[in-house]
């Protein structure tokens, strides 16, 4: 159940090799079961796997998931093959020989849960073709919590409706949502190619998937509009004797952003008052705190704009927090 998220999370494209980091080199997904359970029990902890690639581990290092290596196969759990994965959270340098593979080799389909196969294909249909950021899903909001006040049956049935029209294919058939979480569904289930290739309409631009979702490494001073800015985070709570608020520091801020007063760091401000107000808002706060006490890894994936913060360094304005901002706790660093 601890790696459901990752095993969801992934989209269905896989590498024959990876780089295990507690062996010190690069094995199959078979090669790394038999190193897992030649360990003994109590020293059995899952592995941490990287690309295969050299050249490409020297530069951006990127994430690798081992799916089901870690289970014996007469497991009843397990509904698929081991393999390995990639993520499009972790970005391959475009020369990276795995980086073919990846495109041309979907994963081993023997073994694969059916109902899981059919999900994924039902997903790659379903791809988000606008987001809608401003003003439709402010006056959303204002609208709802007018009637927050003064509830009727008409109103109800207006709502309805009206939730239709920001979630689901549309009478044009355009598939639209105001929820960052629904895109970045939608996004981790495409292939890289496919993110290359489809478009989707935001704030009267229309961007291609790979220019919309950018790792903080990728980031520079030119783009000046609304991405979607994902990568790691450092958390820490300011002021010191009596905090108001959380700062969330990317890691990998791009070293293409120029210094702003002798600092090049980018990172988000979440208000403690303001986290309170939010519909999210707990959700938010337990998974800072699970990252801040139980050493989590936090991802977060952030709807906005890069802007210069006051002091130093750089900070990303966000419209929305309910919407715009997505949390994702992953397994100990550890
Ligand atoms: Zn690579």
């Amino acid at each position: 159940m601890r790696y459901h998220q990752n095993v969801e999370g992934v989209q269905p494209m896989g590498v024959d090799k990876a780089y295990c980091e507690e062996l010190g080199r690069v094995v199959n997904i078979y090669e790394a079961r038999k190193e897992f359970f030649d360990l003994p029990l109590e020293k059995r902890k899952r592995f941490h796997f990287r690309c295969a690639d050299d050249q490409c581990r020297a530069e951006k290092n990127p994430l690798i998931v081992g799916v089901n290596y870690d289970k014996k196969a007469e497991d009843s759990e397990i509904k698929q093959q081991p393999h390995f994965r990639i993520r499009n959270e972790y970005p391959h340098i475009s020369s990276c020989k795995y980086y073919e593979d990846m495109k041309t080799n979907p994963i081993n389909t023997k073994g694969t849960d059916e109902s899981q196969e059919r999900k994924s294909r039902a997903k790659l249909t379903d791809i988000i073709d606008e987001f809608i950021l401003y003003p439709e899903n402010i006056s959303h909001k204002m609208l709802q919590n007018e009637k927050r006040n003064r509830p009727t049956i008409e109103d109800s049935i207006d709502d309805e409706r009206n939730l239709h029209l920001r979630q689901s294919p549309n009478k044009t058939g355009l598939n639209k949502t105001g929820n960052l979480r629904k895109l970045v569904d939608c996004w981790r289930n495409m292939s890289p190619e496919n993110c290359k290739k489809s478009r989707i309409k935001i704030h009267n631009k229309n961007l291609r998937y790979d220019q919309l979702f950018l790792h903080v490494s990728n980031i520079d001073n030119k783009i000046t509009d609304y991405r979607v800015i994902y990568g790691r985070v450092t958390i820490s709570t300011w002021r010191k004797d009596n905090p108001d608020r959380y700062y969330l520091d990317f890691v990998d801020a791009s070293e293409r952003l120029p210094l702003h007063k002798d600092d090049r760091g980018l990172s988000i401000k979440l208000f403690f008052s303001e986290l309170k107000k939010i519909h999210r808002g707990q959700h938010f706060i337990d998974s800072i705190e699970q990252s801040l006490n139980q050493g989590y890894a936090l991802t977060v994936y952030v709807m906005g704009r890069i802007k210069q913060r006051e002091f130093k360094g750089y900070e990303v304005e966000i419209l929305d927090l309910d919407d715009h901002l997505v949390l994702d706790v992953d397994k100990p660093t550890a």
